[in-house]
């Protein structure tokens, strides 16, 4: 009973998120597609990344033209063809997707007149692709580049890079995602199993001309976009240019026009996931997942709810709440703020919060990889050693939050007395035996709390 109740909840929202795209959409049915132009995000040297969205439809296309820089500029020139092309033509996007055509996540990169990010690393090859079931495909931070020659451009550990972060939460909710490179001349899919991968690869390079290949033969990508993309469910495809300067545009909008076609069989809605037996919104799973999961949320301990601002759902470490307002922005999912008090007796008092803090105005922070303690003006306080380079690793300022006290010992949920610091969204505590850095288990707490103050069945015959 209490879980139909739980379950009609989540429809509820399901409703209220597709009732929110209608009201985005014109009132009349004849008016033409809305086309949006924003910045999703920025590089490391503060240049806009920006999309073009056209139509409202449920299944998220996402094209990303530019990866790498200025050698692959036609595949830049290329996604501003495509890009006049639905401005003319926006009914040519089906109903059921909304398309996103991104013509470089590399700003820097043009402008460098080089091949990587602003700090010399190959941003198709930093991302966290270890959550599949290939082993081969796993980060490193030595890899394969350009003409297969090895280099350590991997970046310093998955996802170090701020444009990858862009990518990481900007695709949460995709369908496919389509990243375009050249000039191999040649469609592959994700390295590892997927069907929706597979096909999409296959019916581009059948629509474009252009020749499928399930494999890349030359080499093993690491921590590549399209594979870290097909690991979190969404279908994931390079199509590579044949000429190094020609745009090919012509063969690319049929290869757009046949995976839109296609949709129904080619962009799979993100599907919900079940975790430790607990229904865990499709959003917030893959927030979770690329965000360290297990070992850094903890594990979810109850259904997920409906709230004012959109879906929160209690994992052992944290709080994950998704905004459907916040749908395409870089925190449709953020972890909620947490409150919390050292008491007179040394243990930590914690709950979560209930008002939402402010979302930045100017996109994700950089992750700030520094030997040097950080100090943040905002609070007063500083991070340094291995909670630091835990903060920094697992996410920095757009997860954690800026600390909200300095480090100090305290009597942790497991009774032990660690060295703790508090930020906004979370407790660090260090464990001297492991040399580990943990969340608290603040969300274990709270619910455990809640039953200890929850009435008894009899008191509720009442
Ligand atoms: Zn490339």
């Amino acid at each position: 009973m209490r879980w139909n109740m739980r379950l009609s909840r989540l429809w509820l929202a399901l409703l209220l998120v597709l009732g929110a795209h209608a009201r985005a959409a014109p009132s009349h049915a004849q008016a033409p597609t809305p086309i949006r132009e924003f910045v999703i995000g920025y590089s490391a040297q503060g240049r806009p990344i920006e999309a073009v969205q056209v139509g409202t439809g449920p299944r998220k296309l996402v094209i990303v033209g530019n990866t790498h820089g200025a050698p692959e500029a036609n595949t830049y020139e290329l996604t501003r063809q495509l890009i006049d092309h639905y401005r003319a033509n926006p009914q040519a996007v089906p109903d059921a997707v909304r398309l996103y055509l991104i013509p470089t996540v590399n700003p820097d990169g043009i402008a460098l007149d080089w091949r990587f990010d602003a700090f010399g690393v190959d941003l198709n090859r930093n991302m966290n692709t270890n959550l599949d079931e290939c082993r081969e495909n796993d980060w490193s931070r030595s890899v394969f580049g350009a003409y297969g020659i090895t280099s350590d451009t991997g970046g310093a550990f998955p996802d170090s890079q701020l444009e990858s972060r862009v990518l990481r939460n900007f695709l949460l909710d995709a369908a496919g995602v389509i990243f375009i490179h050249s000039n191999a001349g040649l469609v592959f899919p994700a390295f590892c199993e997927h069907g929706p991968s597979i096909r999409m690869a296959e019916i581009y390079a059948t629509g474009a001309g252009y020749e499928y290949q399930r494999f890349w033969e030359r080499y093993f990508i690491t921590g590549g976009t399209h594979d870290w993309a097909a690991s979190l469910g969404i279908a994931a495809i390079i199509p590579e240019l044949v000429s190094p300067v020609d745009p090919e545009y012509e063969q690319n909008l049929r290869g757009i026009e046949a995976v839109l076609a296609a949709y129904a069989e080619v962009l799979p809605l993100p599907a919900e996931q079940v975790v430790n037996g607990q229904p865990v919104p499709a959003v917030i799973w893959r927030y979770w997942r690329a965000h360290g999961g297990e070992a850094v949320f903890g594990l979810p301990l109850e259904p997920p709810r409906q709230t004012a601002l959109g879906i929160q759902q209690t994992f052992a470490r944290a709080r994950l709440e998704y905004r459907p307002s916040l749908a395409d922005t870089l925190f449709v999912v953020q972890p909620v703020p947490v409150q919390a008090t050292l008491t007179s007796n040394g243990s930590i008092s914690a709950a979560f919060g209930a008002v939402p803090v402010g979302i930045p105005a100017d996109g994700l922070a950089s992750p700030m990889i520094s030997d040097a303690p950080l100090f943040f003006e905002q609070s007063g306080y500083r991070i340094s050693g291995g909670f630091q380079q835990f903060w920094a690793q697992h996410g920095g300022m757009d997860v954690f939050g800026v600390p909200l006290s300095a480090e100090q010992t305290a009597r942790t949920a497991d009774g032990q007395l660690r060295t703790v610091q508090l930020f906004e969204r979370a407790i660090f505590a260090y464990d001297a035996e492991t040399e580990q850095v943990q969340l608290e288990p603040v969300g274990w707490q709270v619910l455990l709390r809640g039953q200890v103050l929850a009435p008894t069945s009899a008191a509720q015959i009442r």
